[in-house]
């Protein structure tokens, strides 16, 4: 039988292929910081990067990075079959694939992490308008759903962990809680 893949693997791989596109898990926060700071005073940069590494650690989510990152780069060496090859080296509007898959990634994190993607998809923020904009001979059709997909995910964790939080220690400072948990 062959043997699986591990996930040690996938995680490398996929970093790697992040960084490869210039994608780092703290601009990755960054974009979950913004989306998740109005709603928890005390939440910190660190916090959001954790979560980041922390959902990176998800099947789902490695997979869907590298099957999108893939796309990405066979469009730009023009590797695809027509139609496909233009659909995606011209991110058409219609085509859909790449917020699908990328949603589906992040439906694992609940309505936060869902209506967190539907928002970073109109308001591209940070990195995700760094992509969608900066692609002089790029292609970045799945990537920058993938990262809205990923700080989607690391939003949606990080609501539930600070009502967890809430729960426990009740309005004790963040320094204080940090100190205990
Ligand atoms: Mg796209």
């Amino acid at each position: 039988m062959m043997s699986k893949v591990h996930t040690d693997e996938l995680e490398k791989a996929m970093l790697q292929k992040l960084a490869k596109r210039g994608v780092c898990i703290r601009d990755i926060g960054k974009v979950v910081y913004e989306t998740q700071a109005p709603y928890n005073p005390g939440l910190s940069l660190l916090k959001c990067e954790e979560s980041v590494s922390a959902v990176l650690k998800k099947r789902e989510i490695q997979h869907a990075v590298l099957v999108g990152i893939e796309l990405d780069e066979l469009a730009e060496k023009r590797l695809l079959s027509e139609p496909l090859q233009k659909l995606v080296e011209t991110d058409d509007p219609l085509f859909g694939c790449d917020e699908t898959l990328a949603l589906g990634a992040a439906m694992g994190y609940g309505s936060v992490s869902v209506t967190t993607f539907g928002f970073l998809d109109k308001h591209k923020i940070g990195i995700i308008k760094e992509l969608d904009t900066n692609s002089e001979g790029r292609v970045h059709t799945f990537l920058d759903d993938l990262v809205a997909s990923i700080a989607s995910a690391a939003a949606g964790r990080i609501a539930h962990l600070m009502r967890d939080e809430e729960q426990e220690f009740g309005d004790m400072p963040t320094i204080a809680k940090e100190k205990i948990g």
